[in-house]
């Protein structure tokens, strides 16, 4: 047979093979998907703070050992778990898909019989009411239900599936290291190195749906924390001390103006989240501590808009006779989609949530470390979504009339249909099959 009829009979094989296991795919995800419900409660009524996912990572472990993996890595960078699958079948390809599972310090009002009550008492600035306000407990569930699709088909595997399960992307404690960078760090991608990343998140979006951009999908983003430093003294006579309020005062209004000193055409924030003084009602205290996120939807805007905001941090403290110190820790690159990795993973994206719920959105300035995984390895990260929402005419989430509303990640009422679960399993078991067939690379790099 000539070389190019075989390589078009491969690629019918591979095609008509697939259609076959796309099939079956699609049949274990439905047989697993009230396990995965049954998960994400239990993950959801039991929420772990960065990097203290101890409970979480275990049963992600003893799940995956369940399965018979080939291997089952613990304890990586923290409480992250890695399973290697090798298919049965001949393939290079390695494909990394990834599931965040920390949550955070919100109080939990999702208004769900599996609704949190857990408090850290002993996390470094709480105790806090913990709660999977991020929908992180879904990742970790559709990602248990995927290892057991692929697993239950992996003699027909052609490569081999990396389930990532990673602890600490909310940012861990500013004393302690964690994350997406510290799992690279710690080798847990050298061997196999992956040839393809793949990640989702639950969001405000019309149940079902996929979103996807090409480009900046989330921000680059940095933690910010200042220190303002006054001089402490008794609160009847501040002529003896030197105030940090009023400076704090300043910087927190001069923060408004920063964003005229950039382009308004790409979007930058900057949010003091946090403000920690050590004063008292008749002390006016030494310092006080602002911590906030920077975001830039364009990555390069980034050093541009620290300066500015460190000069207006030291000038405005020194207005008032105060110091003021700025530094920025935790700095996160932005989730980038490659044209060319969209373009050969829309047929995939499609096949799972129908070719009308696949839709391109805006970007947003939400940060996620998986962008370590997709710049470092090729990959697509995609929205998925979980709420009570229609689109309007200009392709906007509206709430649907009597539904639970749209609501933000992050916001203690955040919540997620566990209708839409499945549709998380099935993403990533179609597009880790399909990219280990070939069907779903880039055709010209990425
Ligand atoms: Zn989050
Ligand atoms: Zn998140």
């Amino acid at each position: 047979m000539a070389t190019a009829d075989r390589h078009r009979t491969e690629r019918q094989g591979v095609t008509l093979g697939g259609e076959a296991i796309h099939d079956e795919l699609d049949k274990r995800a439905a047989q697993v998907a009230d396990r995965v419900v049954a998960w994400r409660h239990r993950l959801h009524r039991c929420p772990e703070l960065s990097n203290r996912e101890v409970k979480t990572a275990r049963l992600v472990a003893d799940h995956l050992r369940s399965l018979g993996l080939d291997e089952v890595r613990t304890g990586i960078a923290g409480h992250g778990v890695v399973g290697v699958l090798r298919g049965g079948a001949a393939g290079e390809r390695v494909v990394a898909l990834r599931a965040d599972m920390d949550a955070l310090p919100v109080q939990d009002l999702c208004g769900a019989d599996f609704a949190s009550d857990v408090v850290d008492a002993d996390y470094p600035g709480g105790p806090f009411p913990v709660s999977h306000a991020c929908g992180h407990d879904c990742h970790t569930a559709a990602l248990l239900g995927a290892a057991t699709v692929l697993a239950g088909v992996r003699d027909r595997l052609p490569g081999t599936v990396l389930f990532v399960f990673q602890p600490a992307e909310e940012g861990p404690p500013v004393t302690e290291e964690g994350g997406a960078r510290a799992m690279v760090e710690a080798g847990a991608f050298t061997d196999p190195v992956p040839t393809m990343a793949f990640g989702l998140h639950v969001t405000p979006y019309p149940k079902g749906y996929v979103g996807y951009r090409i480009g900046n999908q989330y921000g680059a983003s940095a933690l910010v924390r200042i220190v303002v430093t006054g001089k402490q003294t008794h609160g009847s006579t501040p002529w003896e001390g030197i105030d940090p309020m009023p400076a704090v005062g300043a910087v927190l209004t001069g923060i408004g103006q920063l964003y005229r000193q950039v382009s308004a055409f790409a979007p930058v924030t900057v949010s003091i989240g946090h403000v920690e003084d050590v004063g008292r009602f008749n002390i006016v205290g030494q310092t006080v501590t602002l911590w906030g996120t920077v975001r830039c939807a364009v990555e390069s805007d980034m050093a541009l808009v620290e300066q500015r905001l460190r000069t207006l941090a030291e000038h405005s403290a020194a207005a008032f006779g105060a110091t003021a110190t700025v530094e920025y820790l935790q700095p996160v690159p932005p989730v980038r989609n490659s044209g060319p990795w969209v373009e050969a993973g829309l047929p995939t994206l499609r096949r799972v949530a129908g070719e009308e719920r696949v839709v391109e959105t805006g970007a947003t300035l939400g940060y996620d470390d998986v962008s370590e995984f997709v710049s470092r390895f090729g990959g697509l990260y995609v929205m998925l979504g979980v709420q009570d929402a229609t689109l309007d005419a200009s392709g906007r989430p509206v709430p649907v009339p009597g539904g639970r509303g749209l609501v933000t990640n992050h916001n203690p009422h955040f919540y997620a249909d566990d209708g839409t679960l499945v549709t998380g399993v099935r993403l990533h078991a179609h597009v880790a099959y399909d990219h280990l067939t070939g069907a779903l690379v880039p055709r010209d790099g990425g």
